[in-house]
């Protein structure tokens, strides 16, 4: 059987896996912490090794051999699992603090597994630290190598090692260009997990994991109607609750960096709730970013209906959300799978809209036309003058326009030329990029 060339990095928390991880995948994918049980699903990333091969990394999280804690010991489960489809597997010590009992445990496990283990000695840049190395040998394995995953050092040396346990695959290069990028972002119990699995039909929660029914990535690709959508992080939508203080902040974080990577943003809210429960400060970093924000209530099911109801909810939102105006709104219900369908359509559509060209000329007559309708007013006591307008980009929507002044008209009047420019070209339900710059 061919290999997946899967390298998994395993160790007792705080050796530094993570930052290796994050090192090898040049992305801060994994979030690093002093605190053991941050990364928890299993993470995987296509890296290629200076000889050319690929390989895939599998962040398994800490390998903690004694807990009840429920977090904890599912890691150890993914842990697990992560040794058992691995092809070869770095195990990390902490050459600073030498050899411990934990790392004689998470030794035995990885013994018994048959694998081959290379022993990759961390934070050597820490004084002392080399010296450490000989007291891991006992641990009886082949190899050892000396690194220091935040410095950098020795990791072409642990590379190598690990080659030599790797096929010759091929990179299959994958183009993400065309695909629509889709993230999922609410409150816990909004129902994240329910409209992820509604979505990509299969029910496979973190907590009901099955061995064997790996996954290879933690985006969700999957085709519909001729289109390719990624829901990504799926493993963070279905990261299951008992929420500390703290993951809760390191949720926020990966909201955000989520929402950053995504053309659409789907907010959640429980329609059973109080419609403000929508993260506002989510939502705002969201604005901020110019991102595709669809408003999505869900648990529609529940809802007792009469005929204003749904406006009534709408009305609700916008006072609250003044700034998400444009945003469209959709209540379906994950459960029933009401709507879903409709979702789609309505994220095709902001989509057509968010990508939409639109010819210099037509933006120049618009805007002759519209600042003839309503006159700039002055600014710092001179006349404004706008004069011309170009598209400069779409996925958000640019546009510049050029005037005889160094500030940017007053807001109320850059809220005008936008929502003409909504009207006119059909930008109804995406965010606007105003760019204001004196003509050179
Ligand atoms: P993990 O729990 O095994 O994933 O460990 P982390 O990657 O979160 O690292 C734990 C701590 O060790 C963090 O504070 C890192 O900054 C630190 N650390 C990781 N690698 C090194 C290293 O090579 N040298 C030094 N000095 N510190 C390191
Ligand atoms: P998450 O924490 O945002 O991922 O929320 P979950 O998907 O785990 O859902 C939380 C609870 O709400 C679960 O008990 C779901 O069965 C329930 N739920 C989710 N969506 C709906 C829905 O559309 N209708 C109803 N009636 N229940 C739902």
């Amino acid at each position: 059987m061919k290999k997946k060339n899967i390298v998994a990095i395993v160790g007792r928390p705080n050796v530094g896996k993570s930052t290796l991880f994050n090192r090898l995948a040049r992305k801060r994918k994994a979030i690093v912490n002093d605190m053991p049980g941050v990364t928890r699903d299993r993470i995987y990333h296509k890296i290629k090794l200076p000889d050319g091969k690929v390989a895939n990394l599998v962040d398994t999280g800490g390998l903690e051999p004694t807990t009840d804690d429920y977090i904890l010991s599912q890691m150890k489960t993914q842990t697990l699992k992560g040794i058992e489809e691995a092809d070869v597997i770095v195990m990390m010590v902490d050459g600073f603090a030498g050899l411990t009992a934990m790392d004689e445990e998470v030794a035995d496990v990885l013994r018994k597994s048959g694998k081959p283990v290379i022993v990759a000695v961390n934070k050597v840049d820490l004084k002392g630290a080399k010296d450490n190395i000989v007291d891991f040998y006992s641990l009886g394995f082949e190899h050892y190598t000396a690194i220091s995953s935040e410095h950098g050092t020795g990791i072409d040396e642990l590379l190598e090692l690990v080659s030599q346990y790797l096929d010759d695959i091929e990179d299959e290069e994958e183009t993400t260009e065309n695909e629509i990028k889709i993230s999922i972002i609410g409150k816990p119990n909004v129902g994240k997990s329910s409209l992820l699995n509604k979505i990509i039909g299969e029910e496979r929660a973190l907590v009901s994991d099955v061995a064997g029914t790996t996954r290879d990535a933690v985006d969700a690709v999957f085709k519909y109607n001729g289109k390719t959508y990624r829901i990504i992080d799926t493993a963070g939508i279905r990261k299951k609750k008992k929420v500390k203080h703290f993951v809760e902040k390191v949720s926020v974080i990966l909201a955000q960096k989520n929402i950053k990577r995504s053309d659409v943003v789907l907010m959640l809210i429980d329609s059973t709730g109080d419609p403000t429960l929508l993260d506002a400060n989510i939502a705002g970093f969201a604005h901020n970013n110019y991102k595709n924000v669809i408003i999505v209530f869900n648990k529609w099911d529940l809802v007792e209906k009469d005929t204003d109801t749904v406006k009534e909810y709408e009305k609700a939102l916008k006072q609250r959300m003044k700034f998400l105006d444009y945003a469209p709104i959709v209540f379906i219900s994950a459960k029933t799978g009401q709507r879903v369908k409709r979702l789609f359509k309505i994220i095709d559509e902001v989509m057509a809209q968010a990508t939409k060209e639109i010819k210099t000329s037509e933006l120049n007559k618009f805007l002759e036309e519209v600042s003839r309708k309503h006159k700039a007013p002055a600014v710092r006591k001179k006349p404004f003058k706008m004069y011309y307008i170009t598209q400069t980009g779409v996925l958000p929507q640019t546009f510049t326009i050029f005037t005889n002044s160094m500030y940017p008209p007053h807001f109320s009047y850059e809220r005008y030329i936008e929502n003409q420019l909504r009207e006119r070209f059909g930008l109804k339900n995406v965010p606007i990029k105003l760019i204001f710059t004196k003509k050179p």
